[in-house]
């Protein structure tokens, strides 16, 4: 009889062991979404923002969650939805006759002795609805990113629907985006630098007469290829003052935003008879043997002589005549500031100021300019940045940045 207690240090430490497992099994991974504050999450799972900030491996000068990292939270099993107010206009009263809600109920929830106290500047929630909640841009119904874990040389945009249309300045890490109005959408265009270092930088969205709100943004490290080019013959004839004036030339082009886009359907590829891909935006490059401090501003197709270039998507012709490194070279503009570019050809069938479809012959490809054999130089620009074409592809931005400003893409 008296064995049986023997076992019971057994059987305790299985109950601890089943225990800690069952801990272990209850947590669930987020990805961290534009508006995943602490304030937001601490909402939506009914967890203390110090819990939240426990189990959080990404510090940053913020101390807020950044987009586009996962964050492991314990499983509470409740989520909540509803919208957290920052600035409640008129204080928790008016806050909740706007919101048919009761101001008890509201001031309860909300950690308030009652309706009259003041709540300026001091987060509401207000349950309800079928979202969860997310601290957004005052004014801001949605704010979507194209990518959440970007990569440098990328073009990135942002897409929002705001209650009124609402003018904004946007900007990541100090560098503006191009922003287009269209009613209540509104979408930010930018493209990011393929040396850029910054691995946590800031997005920044100030609407026009409101606070400004910020949330640090996920980056991954690119993945380049390295080339080794050596220039000789007529090539190597071009000099520096000619490379210098002729980019001073095309930046003015590429500096022209206007506010509408023209294309109206995903951007395809401008050859379609090549033999590879010899070079990928991005690639660093050494010239001659010197170092890798200087990297491959477009995507270069291999292809014979005399194929086919033909446009991408529907823009207006800004450039079209050789030009002394980039040889013959055709530059449409596309609209929104994104412009794309087709160098070294043999041939050009284009006039400047008119337009395109995507499809149409542009010209042929060459080896002309600073060129080692023939091949199609295609460079793609964002907001006055080179970026990769492939990636704007393969991402479908066109028709995301489309939808973004007029509710679809055809
Ligand atoms: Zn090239």
């Amino acid at each position: 009889m008296k064995r049986w207690f023997l076992f019971l240090p057994l059987i305790t430490s299985i109950l601890l062991f089943g225990n800690g497992r069952l801990q272990a099994q209850t947590t669930h991974q987020r990805l961290v979404r534009p508006g995943d504050t602490w304030v937001a999450l601490s909402w939506r799972y009914g967890l203390s923002q110090e819990t939240l900030r426990a189990a959080y491996p990404h510090p940053n000068l913020q101390n807020q969650p950044v987009i586009g990292s996962v964050l492991t939270l314990p499983d509470t099993g409740r989520e909540f939805t509803g919208r957290i107010l920052r600035l409640n206009e008129g204080g928790l009263l008016a806050t909740a006759v706007r919101h048919q809600s009761s101001p008890w109920q509201l001031a309860l929830l909300n950690g308030l002795p009652h309706p009259y106290a003041p709540t300026l500047y001091r987060p509401l929630f207000i349950p309800g609805g079928t979202e969860p909640p997310h601290e957004m841009p005052v004014g801001f119904e949605t704010l979507e990113l194209s990518q959440l874990t970007p990569q440098p040389g990328q073009a990135l945009a942002f897409r929002a629907v705001t209650s009124q249309p609402t003018a904004v300045a946007a900007s990541l890490d100090g560098m503006m985006f191009d922003s287009f109005e269209n009613g209540r959408y509104l979408v930010g265009l930018i493209g990011i630098d393929d040396f850029y270092t910054n691995r946590q930088p800031e997005l920044a969205i100030q609407p026009e007469g409101q606070p400004l709100w910020s949330q640090p943004w996920q980056f991954i490290d690119g993945d380049w290829t390295y080339n080794q080019i050596t220039y000789t013959g007529a090539a190597a004839a071009v000099t520096q003052e000619q490379i210098i004036a002729e980019r001073a030339r095309l930046t003015e082009i590429w500096s022209q935003t206007s506010p509408i886009p023209q294309w109206t359907t995903n951007f395809q590829l401008p050859i379609a008879n090549y033999l590879e891909i010899s070079s990928y935006y991005g690639a660093r490059r050494s010239y001659n043997g010197g170092p890798y401090n200087s990297s491959h501003e477009g995507t270069d197709f291999a292809a014979y002589g005399g194929t086919a270039v033909t446009a991408p998507a529907a823009g207006t012709i800004a450039l079209a005549e050789p030009l002394a490194a980039r040889g013959g070279a055709v530059i449409i503009d596309h609209g929104l500031g994104v412009y794309s570019g087709y160098y070294h050809l043999s041939a050009i069938h284009a006039e400047p100021g008119q337009t395109v479809q995507p499809g149409d012959l542009i010209g042929e490809v060459g080896t002309t300019g600073l060129s080692t054999g023939n091949h199609l130089h295609w460079d793609f620009l964002v907001a006055g940045q080179w970026v990769d074409a492939l990636a704007w592809l393969e991402q479908n931005m066109a028709c995301w940045i489309l939808a973004g400003l007029n509710g679809r893409c055809p």
